[in-house]
């Protein structure tokens, strides 16, 4: 392979590298190369079927399309339609299940009482003044407890949390408390996104869609720092990889969470009921358990079904899923960000790239963004 042919190359077939080669093969009419050190294409959205049940479920953990960002809406339906799966996400707690985001029904069932929404706010204003929290909160569990009291918080969040994030809450940043809305309301939607829904034809298809441009060359089981220098000097790098290992850990290593899944057959045809549940208690060793056929209501499958448990943990340097946003790490990331700005024609970005709880319509939006503002003025120059 002639790599120095390559005037862009971008490494990483996730979401932000598959739009940015798509993007400047189609309005450009530029070649692009992108290496893939996996083997297979899609980044983290990627999704198979399951040999024995026939169905599909999403290899590194289940993945919700949604967004309010009319710009991402217009552009992903180029290359795929969504069904009308909306996202509705149930938890258990003490062998009871309830409503998660917390809503009225959570509340009222928690606490066994019937309040109205123009009641909740008196009522957790009580919850919460029983806790002095200093406003503003400092962090991920006093931001909890100020939202809605320390009952609610420790039975539905302090746990899971802990086992998702190996950290105490009050070593966790408030923001990612800001992804799970708290309703007043028996609204069950887990998210407020004006659209929302799976892919029809499967995450894989979309991303063999957006590289078919026979201007795109991709080549799987490659991993770019054994090829960089082959690279030309001249090239417009994108790289969506972990930020760190671009410049060899020099500062140190960021830390990233990572999931391990259990997938078990069963000779049901619905065995939860519903696509996830989510598992509150520290005791229960994972967070929650897929149902992946509840996100395909429009297909028809057989009388098994596959449940997937999922586990989290810090990672070790395979597979770096989630950034911790911690006050050490966002220092570790100043300084990366910081030298990535000094060089030349190199882009580093993703979830990966810049640290960032993305979720796929952000990752979009992003890589679009930097298309318009940097890549294309660039290559026109
Ligand atoms: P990635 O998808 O991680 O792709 C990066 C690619 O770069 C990978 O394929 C990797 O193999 C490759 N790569 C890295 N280093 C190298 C190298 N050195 N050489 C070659 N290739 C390399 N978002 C939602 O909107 N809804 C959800 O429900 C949702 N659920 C999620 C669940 C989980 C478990 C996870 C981890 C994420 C979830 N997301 C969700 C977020 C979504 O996955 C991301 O927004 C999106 O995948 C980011 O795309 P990316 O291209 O930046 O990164
Ligand atoms: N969370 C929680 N209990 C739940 C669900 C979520 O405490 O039952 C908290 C947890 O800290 C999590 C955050 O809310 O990290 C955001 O949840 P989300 O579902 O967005 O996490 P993701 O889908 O990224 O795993």
């Amino acid at each position: 392979m002639d790599y120095s042919q390559y005037s862009v190359v971008v490494v990483g077939s996730g979401f932000f590298g598959s739009v940015i080669a798509e993007r400047v093969a189609s309005e450009l009419e530029r070649k692009v190369l992108v290496i893939e050190k996996r083997n297979h294409i899609g980044g983290n959205c990627f999704s198979e079927i399951d040999p024995e049940t026939g169905i599909e479920f999403h290899t590194y953990g289940t993945h919700i399309f949604h967004t309010s960002n009319e710009k991402v809406w217009n552009y992903i339906h180029k290359f795929t339609e969504f069904n009308n799966y909306f996202h509705q996400v149930l938890t258990t707690y003490k062998n009871k299940v309830y409503q998660m985001p917390i809503n009225l029904e959570t509340i009222n069932q928690f606490y066994n009482v019937n309040l109205k929404p123009f009641e909740v706010d008196d009522f957790l204003a009580k919850e919460k003044a029983k806790d002095k929290i200093a406003s503003p909160p400092k962090n991920f569990e006093e931001k909890a407890i100020s939202l809605i009291g320390r009952p609610l918080y420790e039975a539905f969040i302090r746990g899971y949390t802990k086992k998702q994030w190996n950290k105490d809450p009050k070593d966790l940043p408030e923001f990612i408390l800001n992804r799970l809305p708290i309703r007043k309301n028996y609204n069950e939607s887990y998210y407020y996104s004006r659209w929302q829904g799976i892919p029809k034809d499967g995450y894989g298809k979309i991303f063999e869609r957006m590289l078919s441009n026979p201007l795109i060359t991709t080549q799987l089981n490659t991993n770019y720092f054994d090829i960089k220098d082959k690279i030309s000097k001249d090239a417009i790098l994108v790289y969506s990889g972990p930020l760190d290992q671009f410049f060899d850990y020099k500062f140190g290593k960021l830390e990233y969470r990572t999931l391990r899944f259990e997938s078990e057959v069963h000779p049901y045809e619905d065995y939860l009921g519903t696509s996830v549940m989510n598992f509150a208690e520290e005791s229960v060793p994972f967070t929650r358990i897929h149902e992946p056929r509840h996100l395909h209501p429009e297909r028809t499958y057989g009388q098994k079904t596959l449940t997937i448990k999922e586990f989290s943990s810090l990672d070790d340097g395979t597979n770096p899923y989630y950034p911790i946003n911690d006050e050490k790490n966002s220092n570790l990331v100043k300084k990366y960000r910081e030298e990535a700005q000094s060089l030349k024609n190199v882009y580093i970005s993703g979830r990966l790239g810049d640290y960032k709880y993305f979720d796929m319509h952000e990752t979009i939006a992003s890589a679009l963004g930097l298309f318009e503002d940097k890549i294309r003025p660039s290559l026109k120059a």
